[in-house]
């Protein structure tokens, strides 16, 4: 599907990525109607989705047949020319909560072959991964699924983060050493902590970075530490927030030194005027209260 293109928003410069096609998108997200008989993303609904660009199969199972673990394949509906879906998990579920720590781990590992698949590809500098769990944070279709959308530049949130990092030091690196001083840690393991920033934007948001500024996400690794605290922050905003909607991405800059980090953000109020019409934020629960709550629900 081709009929994308990137245009300018006039007023600030940013990529709007236009694509009229998506207007057409089923959804299939809507209590008691989400069965696995309706899912696209279910092992025997394959041929639903256009063919797979690589799975993680341990059963020597053939593409685009069950057996797979973890699926991507290209958007049925892109944002732009690259734009891929990955399916986590053949059990049906709309909730991270619900998978098993291995699951995560060959998610992870199936992200960072499409990563570097997708930017390898000529024009596009970005591989932007992101996941919407519920409708209210953006999610279709109900199976556990994330996204892929390659980008023909660095996205304008990175690229100021990239920004502010040169002029005043590794912002993630600062945001980690505060948090253990002041109690915004929400869970750890050897090498990665789950945090709450200094400052959220909004209720909740937190973020899972290596301690080592120098990690580096593309790296082939173990996995086990990082899938068993991505679970960890799916279970505890579950039991939080009784099974909120929910946004995740990954922040990392291809090719150069730059502290990587997941961000979750529960969707628990709206965008509203200010959030949209003047990028600042209006927030009601600081980071030490979130984190707290965070890891009480995490212990019950
Ligand atoms: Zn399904
Ligand atoms: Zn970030």
């Amino acid at each position: 599907m081709s009929n994308t293109r990137v245009e300018r928003d006039a007023s600030t410069g940013r990529p709007i990525l236009v694509a009229p096609h998506r207007r057409g998108r089923p959804m299939h997200t809507v209590p008691g109607k989400d069965g696995a008989e309706l899912c696209p993303f279910c092992p025997g609904a394959e041929a639903q989705t256009p063919p797979e660009c690589d799975a993680v199969r341990l059963d020597g199972s053939a593409p685009d047949t069950p057996g797979w673990l973890a699926r991507a394949f290209p958007n049925r509906y892109p944002a732009s020319p690259a734009h891929e879906v990955i399916a986590e998990g053949p059990v049906h579920t709309a909730r991270p909560a619900a998978l098993d720590a291995t699951t995560v781990r060959h998610v992870l590992a199936l992200w960072r072959r499409r990563i570097a698949q997708v930017e390898s590809r000529p024009g596009i500098a970005h591989a932007f991964l992101f996941k919407n769990v519920g409708r209210e944070a953006g999610a279709s279709i109900a199976h556990n699924h994330s996204q892929l959308l390659g980008m023909s530049e660095l996205p304008p949130r990175l690229a100021l983060e990239r920004e502010l990092d040169r002029r005043h030091g590794g912002h993630v690196a600062r945001e980690l050493e505060h948090a253990e001083r002041e109690r915004r840690i929400v869970g750890a393991t050897r090498r990665f902590a789950l945090f709450a920033p200094r400052h959220p934007k909004l209720p909740l948001e937190t973020w899972l970075a290596p301690f080592d500024p120098a990690d580096e996400f593309d790296a082939a690794s173990d996995d086990a530490e990082l899938a068993t605290l991505l679970v960890e922050l799916f279970g505890a905003i579950d039991a939080a927030l009784h099974a909120p909607p929910f946004n995740l991405w990954l922040h990392r800059i291809p090719g150069e030194a730059f502290h990587w980090h997941f961000e979750c953000q529960p969707r628990t109020g709206f965008l509203a005027g200010l959030e949209l019409g003047a990028d600042a934020y209006i927030n009601s629960l600081d980071g030490v209260d979130g984190a707290r709550r965070l890891r009480e629900a995490r212990s019950r």
